[in-house]
């Protein structure tokens, strides 16, 4: 695609959707990928608006149409990214975000490796569980059970961070967002996008592109100003 393919996963409750949110109201030209599920509409979600809400069949002939980018189940609900969202997203000369789960992410890096792919690391493992606990809890859902399985998974799918280009803390939610809108903005630079250019030349170099490249999963490995955060990854037993 023309554009960027930007992707944001990481383990379920880490505050992906709420940083994209935030995303999303300080970053022109970046769509949005309205996902396909089967899992029944929440609270005040509606249909074509948080997602495309399908029947397993219906699903089920669409990736037999080979309609999707990526899909994956996840909780025992099938996910995925139409073809038709990277379209879209095309014809409009528009960068293209997603925001999906950790299997999902590796199908899309492993097609498109010119995609911007970017984990969101929670805190520790006791945050992670008060927000799963937090949400399930708005929603009228705290399952014991549920928390627990995705705990456990959470630990398994913090080992796939290397595979990711960028890693963004989300503890102080302002500067998670900012870290993220780095990464954007910084990513279109270096591609040197004409008709984002204006957008980029609006904002400090000085203080973009470090902050970006400090979320280079390349730092996270080795650099002194990482320690911190390579010790919260040991805290989910990852080295
Ligand atoms: P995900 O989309 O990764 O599953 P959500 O965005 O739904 O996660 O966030 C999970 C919960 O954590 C929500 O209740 C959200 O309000 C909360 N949350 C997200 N980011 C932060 C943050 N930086 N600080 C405190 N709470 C947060
Ligand atoms: P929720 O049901 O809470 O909206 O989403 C559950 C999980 O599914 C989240 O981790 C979310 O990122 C992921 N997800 C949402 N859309 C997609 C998608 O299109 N593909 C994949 N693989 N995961 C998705």
């Amino acid at each position: 695609m023309a554009g960027i393919l930007f992707i944001v996963s990481a383990p379920s409750g880490s505050g992906k959707s709420t940083l994209v949110s935030h995303l999303r109201q300080q970053v022109g030209a970046l769509e949005f990928s309205i996902s396909w599920t089967t899992r029944a509409p929440r609270g005040g979600e509606q249909q074509d608006r948080e997602y495309h809400f399908a029947t397993r069949a219906e699903f089920e002939q669409h990736i037999a149409e080979g309609g999707f980018l990526e899909w994956a189940s996840v909780y025992d609900n099938y996910y995925g990214t139409s073809l038709q969202a990277l379209r879209d997203a095309e014809s409009r000369g528009n960068d293209l975000l997603l925001d999906i789960d950790v299997q999902g992410a590796l199908q899309v890096i492993e097609k498109f490796k010119e995609s911007v792919s970017i984990f969101i690391i929670p805190p520790s493992p006791g945050v992670l569980e008060s927000r799963l606990r937090q949400r399930s809890a708005a929603e009228n859902m705290a399952v014991e059970e549920i928390i627990q399985r995705r705990l456990r998974q959470a630990k398994s799918e913090m080992g796939e961070i290397w595979k990711y280009k960028y890693a963004v803390l989300n503890d102080v939610l302002d500067e998670a967002v900012e870290k993220l809108r780095s990464v954007v903005l910084a990513e279109r630079r270096r591609r040197g996008q004409p008709e984002k250019l204006l957008q980029a030349i609006a904002e400090p170099a000085a203080g973009l592109e470090p902050l970006a490249e400090s979320c280079l999963t390349a730092s996270l490995r080795s650099s002194q100003s990482a320690a911190g955060l390579r010790e919260i990854l040991q805290t989910f037993g990852v080295s």
